[in-house]
């Protein structure tokens, strides 16, 4: 396995080119189909399914595909086109003409078309498309005494100038214009200009004459500004739209957004180019966009837009209001627009047909965009949907119980980080869908928030103490205000972007926040705040929606993870998929309670220490205290004596609702010295409990301090130099476990020695804990208890012994947090100085305190489990590290042939499913 990953470096390849570079599609046939992604791009490779495969042979008007082959030579070659290229296009081409009956350039009958970018991956709004190509003034003409409407026809000009002379002179020629003064702006202004000449709001509203006097002028200015002409030559038209796609893939924002999502430079984009089919020929015409089922809300309801009378771009561009497909897509605006299936039943009935068609034959909800051109229906491209978790989850179940898909594919239809959108409480969906944002801005924290404005962070504090929930409103935050933003539901900041101080803070905590949202000035004299146009007084109800970045006016109705029966359906049918365990890491009955509500299948990390930390730890770490600081072995049992209670409740709580599933209680850890108290008046309480002047117990105290705790006097250590520590623990765990087993409550315990190095080290504990055990049956009366023992794995040397280890360890659990620490030698307390720079600067390529570095610490769980279950074969392996809830680890140890892995009870639902999603990626290699 390891040498595989070595070698995985990547090779530059020599650009071979094959001999077919262009794909057709078209007239119920097509070359290329839907598996043929990374040749033909998204677009190209759905373009060609919905044409040619013979469940769908959708309306699609023909066309080809230049493949991203051709992308990657011409980038390679000074951006030359393969000498090929040009005689199949035109012969590509005349396919198209024949099955359209039209001429690209012909005087009389003119084909127009459209060239359309297409990269594997979408890449939403980064790259170019031209519409209308083939106009000029040649061709104009004929085409407006062909479909005898020259408004039609002006309209599309002009659209063909803006696009062209912004996409192909502008951008692909690289010029940078400054702030609002690109080409596309300031020909937008003109067209404004017009409307306002003439009176009139919508472009709709200009006539023929409007618009072609606008395209002269366009024209005019394109010289002025450009310094050159629009070209007026249908073959120059055509070929500098295909050289634009192919320079938009090296334009800025794409290579920006390229870097962000990991897409690599060399895949290269597609170029579709296709009949154009018009929704811009009057009111029996129309072009939209829609999605199979609810993107929001997962309902299996068709949900979509469009606008009479357009074209392409202006559903999206906002420039009218769209009108609804159906009723179930209304929304706050559109509610008193006609609908489609109003306006034009027998489209609607066609395009819902296809919906259905399209939805069976992918298996998948779908982004569709679609045109009508006088009443006629054509589909322009189709793709699997982008969804919220929320939706995905819903859709995954629905499309199981439709029998469109099966549990398999089922999990693997949401990804962690949706699912992670559904372990905070969020806003009700169907709720949220019915009001509009008064402002958005970052979505910093995920979730949903309701509360009453506050402007400050003491105003928050104060007001949540009286009992009101409240959201921080702030121009930014800075370190004085964690208080009332760790009071306030929700954060709300004006200023600053992903990485400022509320969007860091509010991320670690798992607190929904919006940051940047620009269009909330605050008045904080007056406590009033603006947002858009709408005013707001400190103490009106407001509310966040922080995965999305939307803030909204009022109360909208919340979901807490817990209600959410969804996703309880869910987690049970990954819970049957996987094959790997998934515990608990949890000291306390809540968590584990919690845990259990989602299946976690037992407590993988159970620290006796964690009595000492937190509420109401004042009393039991006093007791602690005089333990620490006790001379003679007296001195420590009579405190450890006074312990013993604590701990054993504490033990019998979590073991009681955990109900006979495996608890791992781990023996006391830390460093003594972590619990010494600093502060003098605790220090004089201590000496006078103990009988002793504060100087002796100051001495006492100094003599604890280690230079480096980390790897001092701790864990296992501790138990060996004084082995009443040990003594006692055990005690506390048989006698829980004995008394619960008298109320008739079935314990599993498992007594886990931590920071194991040597083989002797457990050889010299496990008598202490028979002869307890002995003790506690005799005391008790109880037949007997079933117990574990076992060593955490987290020193390497531990790992490399794993052999011996296993011959007295019933079970293993690796600490990857100290196995990465030592393994690394870095001190996990103080990477942070560093380890952010390794990974910025790619020395490392994650951190491996939040995933499993599965080169070097993950070979160390190999040859542990291998080294181990040689001589023991059915031991028990476990994770309980902070990774063992990060989804590439849980893979990870699922391959690596753990038993469970065990994380935080808030992760219990992501190790879930990301097992579930081990499990069937596994099988589906096989
Ligand atoms: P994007 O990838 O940005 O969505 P598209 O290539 O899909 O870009 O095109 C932009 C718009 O133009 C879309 O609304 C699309 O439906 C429309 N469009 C593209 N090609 C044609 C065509 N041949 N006829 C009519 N409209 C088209
Ligand atoms: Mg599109
Ligand atoms: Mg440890």
């Amino acid at each position: 396995m390891k040498t595989q990953i070595r070698n995985k470096k990547s090779q530059k390849k020599e650009i071979k080119l094959p001999k077919k570079l262009v794909y057709f599609f078209g007239g119920g046939k097509a070359e290329g189909n839907e598996a043929m992604k990374n040749l033909l791009g998204g677009k190209g490779a759905n373009l060609a399914e919905m044409a040619g495969h013979s469940d769908l042979r959708l309306p699609v008007p023909p066309g080809f595909t230049i493949t991203t082959d051709v992308c990657t030579y011409y980038w390679a070659n000074n951006r030359k086109y393969p000498a090929q290229l040009k005689s199949e296009v035109e012969k590509n081409l005349k396919r198209v003409e024949e099955l359209t009956g039209r001429k690209f350039g012909d005087p009389k009958n003119p084909l127009l078309v459209s060239v359309r970018s297409g990269a594997r991956k979408s890449m939403p709004g980064m790259m170019e498309t031209i519409l209308n190509v083939g106009l000029t003034t040649k061709t104009i003409p004929g085409f407006i005494e062909l479909t005898n409407n020259p408004r039609f026809v002006w309209d599309s000009y002009r659209r063909l100038i803006m696009m062209y002379a912004d996409v192909v002179m502008e951008k692909a020629a690289g010029i940078e214009p400054e702030d609002n003064m690109g080409i596309r702006k300031q020909l937008d202004r003109m067209l404004d200009e017009k409307k306002k000449e003439k009176g009139v709001k919508n472009d709709t509203e200009l006539s023929a004459e409007d618009l072609k006097e606008l395209s002269e002028k366009f024209k005019v200015r394109i010289k002025e500004v450009l310094g050159k002409e629009f070209p007026d030559d249908h073959e120059k038209q055509l070929w500098g739209a295909i050289g634009a796609v192919f320079a938009s893939w090296n334009g800025k924002r794409a290579v920006a957004y390229r870097k962000i999502e990991g897409i690599p430079d060399e895949w290269g984009t597609a170029v579709n180019v296709q009949t154009m089919v018009f929704g811009n020929m009057g009111d029996d015409s129309a072009t939209g966009v829609a999605f199979t089922r609810n993107p929001a809300t997962g309902e299996n309801k068709f949900y979509g837009e469009f606008l009479l009378n357009a074209q392409g771009e202006d559903v999206v561009a906002g420039i009218r209001t769209p009108n609804p497909i159906n009723d179930d897509s209304k929304n706050e605006h559109s509610k008193n627009l006609k609908t489609l299936k109003e306006l034009m039943p027998d489209v609607y009935n066609q395009l819902d047909d296809i919906r259905n068609r399209l939805e069976k034959h992918y298996r998948d909800m779908l982004d569709i965009e679609f045109t009508i051109e006088k009443g006629k229906l054509y589909m322009l491209q189709c793709r699997v949907g982008k969804r919220n978790g929320f939706a995905a989850v819903k859709m995954a179940l629905d499309m199981l119980k439709e029998k469109m898909i099966k549990k398999e594919e089922a999990v693997l239809r949401v990804s962690p980080s949706q699912l992670d959108e559904l372990l905070h409480p969020i806003l009700d969906p169907k709720d949220e869908s019915t009001k509009k944002p008064v402002a958005s801005g970052l979505p910093a924290g995920p979730g949903g928030a309701v509360g009453r404005i506050v402007l400050t962070a003491n105003d928050a504090v104060e007001w949540v103490k009286r009992g009101e929930k409240v959201i921080l409103v702030r121009e930014e935050t800075n370190p004085e205000d964690i208080e009332g933003m760790r009071a306030a539901e929700g954060i709300l900041t004006a200023r600053g972007g992903m990485t400022s101080h509320a969007a860091l803070v509010a991320r670690g905590w798992g607190k929904c926040c919006i940051v940047g949202a620009s269009q909330v000035h605050i008045d904080l004299k007056n406590k009033k705040i603006k947002m858009g146009d709408k005013e707001f007084s400190e103490g009106d109800w407001i509310t966040l929606n922080g995965t999305k970045g939307n803030v909204y006016e009022g109360k909208i109705k919340m979901l807490g993870a817990g209600e959410n029966i969804l996703l309880k359906e869910f987690l049970k049918i990954c819970n049957s998929t996987r094959k790997l365990g998934v515990r608990t890491n949890a000291d306390t009955p809540e968590d584990a309670q919690k845990a259990r509500d989602f299946g976690a299948e037992g407590i993988g990390l159970f620290r006796i220490e964690h009595m000492f930390y937190g509420k109401n730890s004042d009393e039991p770490l006093f007791k602690l205290r005089k333990m620490i600081v006790s001379k003679t072995k007296e001195e420590r049992v009579k405190s450890l004596n006074e312990l013993f209670p604590y701990m054993k409740k504490d033990i019998k709580d979590t073991l009681r609702v955990m109900k006979g599933l495996p608890v791992t209680i781990r023996l006391i850890d830390p460093p003594l010295h972590e619990f010494v108290p600093h502060n003098e008046e605790k220090l004089k309480a201590l000496a006078n409990d103990l009988g002793i002047s504060f100087e002796e117990l100051n001495k006492r105290a100094e003599s604890l301090r280690e230079s480096n705790p980390m790897m001092g006097h701790r864990g296992v250590r501790l138990g060996i130099t004084y082995p009443e520590i040990t003594e006692i623990q055990t005690r506390a765990i048989f006698e829980a476990s004995a008394e619960l087993i008298k109320e008739g409550i079935k314990v599993y315990p498992e007594i886990m020695i931590p920071v194991v190095s040597h083989e002797k080290e457990v050889e010299f504990i496990i008598p202490i804990i028979k002869s307890v055990y002995d003790e506690v049956i005799k005391k008790t009366g109880v037949k007997k208890i079933d117990y574990a023992i076992g060593t955490m794995i987290e020193v390497p040397r531990a790992c490399l012994i794993a052999d011996k280890l296993a011959q007295t360890m019933e079970f293993f659990s690796f600490g990857t947090n100290d196995l990465t620490q030592m393994g690394f030698g870095y001190s996990r307390d103080d990477s942070g100085v560093f380890l952010k720079e390794y990974v910025e600067k790619k020395i490392l390529p994650a951190d491996p305190f939040q995933t499993i570095d599965q080169e070097g610490i993950g070979e160390f769980i190999e040859i542990t489990v291998e080294r181990g279950r040689k001589v023991r074969k059915n031991l028990k392996i476990g994770i309980c590290g902070e990774q063992g809830g990060e989804p590439a680890s849980v893979e990870f140890c699922h391959k690596a042939g753990l038993n469970y892995v065990s994380c935080s009870p808030f992760r219990v639902p992501i190790a879930i499913l990301s097992a579930a999603q081990a499990q069937v990626k596994a099988q589906s290699k096989k």
